[in-house]
């Protein structure tokens, strides 16, 4: 039978504000635990809730970026739950009322088509403290305890793995380019719940799915879905479809590489939710709004502006504006007079090889966008060769030294000057008579071959344009 996946995700966004959704504690990650809490996160009787406006603007600028509609008038539920990381006994909430709903986000597919993915809503809520297990104890940090988080979930909207990781790393750019989260994976400040499903094709009705937790990297997001898409596949050609894809929450373990049930999957009824009473509805008056009206210049405006501008291919634009940081160090060698072409060449593939074998992002490349751009420049005015540029960028990889310092110390500065050049060129003539007899008699073909004695004479320092203008001179004249 042939098949269609079906996947919606939730994505938890933590906020990077500087104290927590409800209380003036901080959200400083790492810290020792149990330190950053009071009465409000601890969840004690008589504690009483204030929101956090910074963390309200965040939400704002997220709904602006994917062309939703802001609720002007919105407000949070309890959640109601027992787990020991969650004091309270409730997680504030919002359910039929979130701050914002019905947005879109575009994905770009790398033959340069794209697909729009409907965003459901996205909601504030807050984060549950951590849960540490080990030999001994197991013990409870409620450091993270009430950490705003905006979740946002998709409508069920994509039809494979591949297109589910497009949207993850499109909203995972655009919320690091609002500036709103650090969306750090690894740290759980971006995580992603996966709802799979499968249907045989051309049906449109939506079939049982299964909810896939923990997963904390774009690959694992891929590998997930995969084994999901496959578990649910064979159940269906085995005829126990009914019995083995039942609605419910399973684990992706991707040490073992399988993904495993955890429980049954809750519906929202069984959270009793209900209007939080000790919170006022938010209103979104005209200040609010017009505090968050402008948002920054997002990856897909930012790709067609260097198209226009710099002249450089969608493709290429792609791959620098996917990150804010590729897309600001591109800004600034363009900024620094590097030509577009140039700025490609050097940053998208002699920088990024080197960062990438050295594990390294823009963020924390040792040769800065005004050395590489320094560096550029020496090229285009002939003081090194292109090959040359290559190497210096090399030991700028390695050792914090000025560009010119760098050229110098490799004795790659091009010599370029007549005297010199012509001095090397009577040398290789005088040393092959013979050769010169050939080329006047009208073998011309030994032009290239003088050219290439030049350049090993001058240990490939001279400046080969140069070396082909004056040996014509000296051959011909
Ligand atoms: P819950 O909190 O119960 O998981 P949400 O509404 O928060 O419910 O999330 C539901 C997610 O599951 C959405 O991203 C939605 O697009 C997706 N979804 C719903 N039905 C299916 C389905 N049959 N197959 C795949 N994804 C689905
Ligand atoms: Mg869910
Ligand atoms: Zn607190």
């Amino acid at each position: 039978m042939d098949f269609e996946v079906v996947i919606g995700l939730e994505v938890h966004v933590q906020l990077n504000t500087k104290s927590k959704m409800f209380c003036s504690c901080p959200t400083s990650f790492g810290d020792e635990p149990n330190r950053n809490t009071c009465p409000t996160c601890l969840g004690l009787p008589g504690a009483l809730p204030v929101p956090n406006k910074e963390a309200i603007k965040k939400a704002i600028m997220l709904g602006h970026a994917i062309e939703a509609i802001i609720n002007e008038r919105c407000f949070f539920d309890r959640k109601n739950y027992f787990y020991p990381d969650l004091p309270s006994g409730y997680q504030i909430s919002q359910l039929p009322v979130p701050i914002v709903e019905h947005g879109s986000l575009e994905i770009d597919y790398e033959d340069g088509s794209s697909k729009v993915v409907g965003v459901t809503r996205a909601h504030l809520e807050v984060d549950a403290g951590k849960n540490i297990h080990d030999k001994e104890s197991s013990r409870v940090d409620l450091n993270r305890a009430g950490t705003p988080l905006l979740e946002i979930v998709s409508e069920p909207d994509m039809r494979s793995s591949d297109e589910a990781v497009l949207y993850l790393k499109k909203l995972h750019s655009i919320v690091r380019y609002l500036g709103i989260s650090d969306a750090n994976m690894q740290e759980g400040s971006f995580r992603c719940d996966a709802n799979v499903s499968i249907r045989p094709k051309g049906d449109d009705k939506l079939y049982t799915r299964v909810e896939l937790k923990n997963i904390n990297s774009f690959k694992f997001v891929q590998k997930a879905i995969d084994l999901e898409v496959q578990r649910q596949m064979e159940a269906w050609e085995d005829g126990v479809y009914k019995e083995d894809v039942v609605q419910e929450t399973r684990l992706f373990d991707s040490v073992k590489n399988e993904t495993r049930s955890m429980r049954g999957k809750e519906e929202s009824a069984d959270y009793r939710y209900f209007p939080d009473p000790d919170l006022l509805d938010v209103v979104i008056d005209d200040k609010l709004k017009k505090e968050t009206q402008t948002i920054p210049e997002l990856p897909d405006a930012k790709k067609k502006r260097y198209v226009q501008e710099y002249k450089i291919s969608n493709y290429d634009a792609s791959v620098i504006t996917a990150e804010i940081e590729s897309a600001l160090f591109f800004e600034t060698l363009v900024e620094a007079g590097v030509s577009g072409k140039n700025a490609v060449t050097w940053m998208s593939v002699e920088l990024q090889g080197r960062l990438n074998k050295a594990g390294l992002g823009y963020e924390k490349s040792p040769v800065s966008a005004e050395k590489l751009a320094t560096l550029v420049s020496r090229i285009e005015d002939k003081t090194i060769s292109n090959k040359a540029a290559k190497e210096v960028l090399d030991l700028l990889m390695e050792e914090s030294v000025e560009v010119d310092d760098a050229i110098e110390r490799l004795g790659l500065k091009q010599v370029s000057d007549d005297g010199a050049i012509f001095g090397l060129i009577d040398e290789v003539l005088e040393a092959n008579p013979d050769n010169v007899q050939r080329y006047k008699d009208g073998q011309e073909k030994l032009f290239g071959f003088f050219v290439g004695q030049v350049m090993k004479a001058s240990k490939g320092s001279a400046n080969p344009a140069k070396v082909n203008q004056l040996l014509k001179e000296r051959l011909n004249g």
